[in-house]
Parts: C-alpha cells; sequence; structure tokens
C-alpha cells in the first residue's frame, strides 16, 4: 500500500456517520470484494483488506476516537503498515456480520478458524481413551507398576495407515472436485464449508484396504505397564502421550488417560501425607501408662510409649511412617494415632473387686462439673 486513504473515504461514510452505518457500509464491500467472489483479483484482495483495517478501527468506538483526534499515528500500535496485521477484534464482528461459517476466512487471514479433528502437520488426530484402574491403598502409598490391557485403534499393517490398499492410490474427491470444500449459498453470499466426503483432503481413496476397510485403523488389544509413582494422589489422572486411537489415514494417536481410583484401607487413612488410625487401649493402660507395638503400612510393629494419665482421643505421632513425598521418595509424612480408651463391659469377679477398691480410693464424684462439648 503506497499511501493510505483515509478510513471513512475507504468505506464510503461520512465523519458522522452512526456505527450502524459504518457496519452496513463495511458490509457492503466485504461482499464486493471478498475473496470468494474474486479468485485470483489481487486489486480485490487489497480493497476488502484496506475495508476490513478501516473497519477495524471505525468500528470500535475507542479506536475511532483515536483515528478522530490523531489520525492515522492515533491507532498505529494496532496496524503497523505493511506489517503483520491483527484482525483479532474484528474478527469477533464477522461472525456478526457475515453470521456462522468462519472457513471462508481461513486462506485471508492465515487460518483464524480451526479446522475440527484436525491436528499438528493438518493430520487427523485419534482419539483420546480413558481406562479405571483400582488400585490399593498400599500401591497408592508406595508406588507399583501395573499391566494393564484395552480395547484400542491402531495403524492398519496391512497399508501403513493409509487405507488404500497396495498399488492403489488416492483420486480426486468427486464431491468437491479437489478443493477440499463445498460452497453453499446463503442469500446473495456463498459460504464455503468442509466437504464431507473427504473430510477436506481434496482426495479420496482409491481401492481401500481390504484389512481395515479404508480407515487406516484395526482394533486390537493393547498392552501396557503404567508405573504408579509412590505417594499418588487420590482420583489422579496418568496421561500416557500416544497410546490413544490411531489417527485416521496414518494421523497421529490420541493419548490414553488413567484414571486411578485408589480403594480405602481396613484402618488407615491419608490426609496428605500423613496417616491415622485409632488404637484402643483399656483404662488401666491408659491410667498407668504403657507400651505398645503398632501396625504400620509397611508391616512393620513399631513400639510406641503410651504416657500415663492419658486422655480419651489424644493423637500420638509416629515420625517418618506416613507416606513419600511423591517428588521427593526419601521424605515420608508422619503416623498419626488417636488413642480410644476402652471401658470394659464386664468384669470377672476380682477386676470388680479392683474396681471397687479404686473407685474408694479416687472418691466416688456425685456432681461432676459439666464442660462444654467442644473442649472433648
Ligand atoms: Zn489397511
Ligand atoms: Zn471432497
Amino acid at each position: 500500500m503506497a499511501t493510505k486513504r483515509d478510513y471513512y473515504e475507504v468505506l464510503g461514510v461520512e465523519k458522522s456517520a452512526s456505527k450502524e452505518d459504518i457496519k452496513k457500509a463495511y458490509r457492503k464491500l466485504a461482499i464486493k470484494y471478498h475473496p470468494d467472489r474474486n479468485a485470483g483479483n489481487p486489486e480485490a484482495e487489497e480493497k476488502f483488506k484496506e475495508a476490513t483495517e478501516a473497519y477495524e478501527v471505525l468500528g470500535d468506538d475507542k479506536k475511532r476516537q483515536a483515528y478522530d483526534q490523531f489520525g492515522f499515528a492515533g491507532v498505529e500500535g494496532n496496524m503497523g503498515a505493511g506489517g503483520a496485521h491483527d484482525y483479532s477484534n474484528v474478527f469477533h464482528d464477522f461472525q456478526d456480520i457475515f453470521g456462522g461459517d468462519f472457513s471462508i476466512f481461513d486462506t485471508f487471514f492465515g487460518g483464524g478458524g480451526t479446522r475440527s479433528g484436525r491436528g499438528y502437520g493438518g493430520q487427523y488426530r485419534g482419539a483420546d481413551l480413558r481406562y479405571n484402574l483400582d488400585i490399593s491403598f498400599k500401591d497408592a502409598v508406595y508406588g507399583t507398576k501395573v499391566e494393564i490391557s484395552y480395547n484400542r485403534n491402531v495403524s492398519c499393517t496391512e497399508c501403513g495407515g493409509t487405507g488404500a490398499s497396495a498399488g492403489s492410490g488416492r483420486k480426486r474427491c468427486p464431491t468437491c472436485g479437489g478443493t477440499g470444500q463445498v460452497r453453499r449459498s446463503s442469500g446473495f453470499f456463498s459460504l464455503a464449508s468442509t466437504c464431507s466426503t473427504c473430510h477436506g483432503e481434496g482426495s479420496i481413496i482409491e481401492k481401500p484396504c481390504s484389512h481395515c476397510g479404508g480407515s487406516g485403523t484395526n482394533r486390537k488389544v493393547q498392552k501396557i505397564k503404567v508405573t504408579i509413582p509412590p505417594g499418588i494422589e487420590p482420583d489422579k489422572q496418568i496421561s500416557i502421550p500416544g497410546q490413544g486411537d490411531s489417527g485416521p489415514s496414518g494421523g497421529i494417536p490420541g493419548d490414553l488417560y488413567v484414571f486411578v481410583n485408589v480403594r480405602p484401607h481396613e484402618y488407615f487413612e491419608r490426609s496428605g501425607n500423613d496417616l491415622y488410625c485409632m488404637v484402643p487401649i483399656n483404662v488401666a493402660q491408659a491410667a498407668l501408662g504403657c507400651s505398645i507395638n503398632v501396625d504400620t503400612l509397611d508391616e512393620k510393629k513399631v513400639k510406641l510409649k503410651i504416657p500415663a494419665g492419658i486422655q480419651n482421643g489424644k493423637l500420638l505421632r509416629l515420625k517418618g511412617e506416613g507416606v513419600p513425598y511423591l517428588h521427593n521418595p526419601n521424605k515420608k509424612g508422619d503416623l498419626y494415632i488417636k488413642i480410644q480408651i476402652v471401658t470394659p463391659e464386664r468384669l470377672s469377679s476380682k477386676a470388680k473387686a479392683l474396681m471397687e477398691e479404686l473407685s474408694q480410693q479416687l472418691g466416688e464424684n456425685e456432681n461432676p462439673k459439666p464442660v462444654r462439648l467442644s473442649t472433648l
């Protein structure tokens, strides 16, 4: 572009034009000069760009104000004469102005609209798969390796994923004539959409492979080993890239997501990296103090000293007997033991006699003072 024309002049509107008038004017020009109706006409393309740039400024209240006040300098940062153009704002309005289909602008704006199902390199990407894996509480804490098997679409070995039988190639798609797009009229404006026969490829398989029926993939039982790291949190997903379905026509495969469900333990519960359980002791043990052996999750017996006079519900800690840290397995959380003082329900005659004696020793309090429930 040699010299820029005034934006109002480009759109053919007065300086006082309303927002609606500006939109109408742009719509008229965009339809007239749209590249779809002017294939191979660089002048029309230039006019379309010019109108779009003008609309981007005048269609936006803030930019219009800056332009009115400072001219091109006021909006230069966004425009960058001759450089890459940012159409992202105006893109929103396209929907408003022209209706739903964005694919017509693909070539023009370097692919603003995405083609569904397409991944990197223009290839179709296979589907992601989900596998639900149940593991024990202990395996979640210490980590494990599990072999899983699942059904998966894999690239056909016969045709190498192309879907074409040996010696046969591809032919031009009869539906779209090789353009990959079909046009449909929408009033005065023609819109293009991706051809459903060839999915936009422009060509179809001449003679489909008999092994896969032309899809390029076959169903197969896949076995893989999944590594569960020590300390994995419950309800965690493990993603295994490339182990989902293979893409059709040799496209890249999707991913496998392993959803890990941890079965509850008989008595251990977990909070972060700490473990919790409850251990019952009798009244005499609580009053006199004692030493007990506690089972840990890794099936050791660890000695735990209970001080004399311990109260019901007291938490005691065994350091380093908890869950290893995910990123530092040498470091472990703690094991907390909640003391439950159990009153004997049946007493032998000797125990009863001792208890009665004890009761007299302690003194029978007929008027115990109530306390708040929350202090327990
Ligand atoms: Zn095949
Ligand atoms: Zn086609």
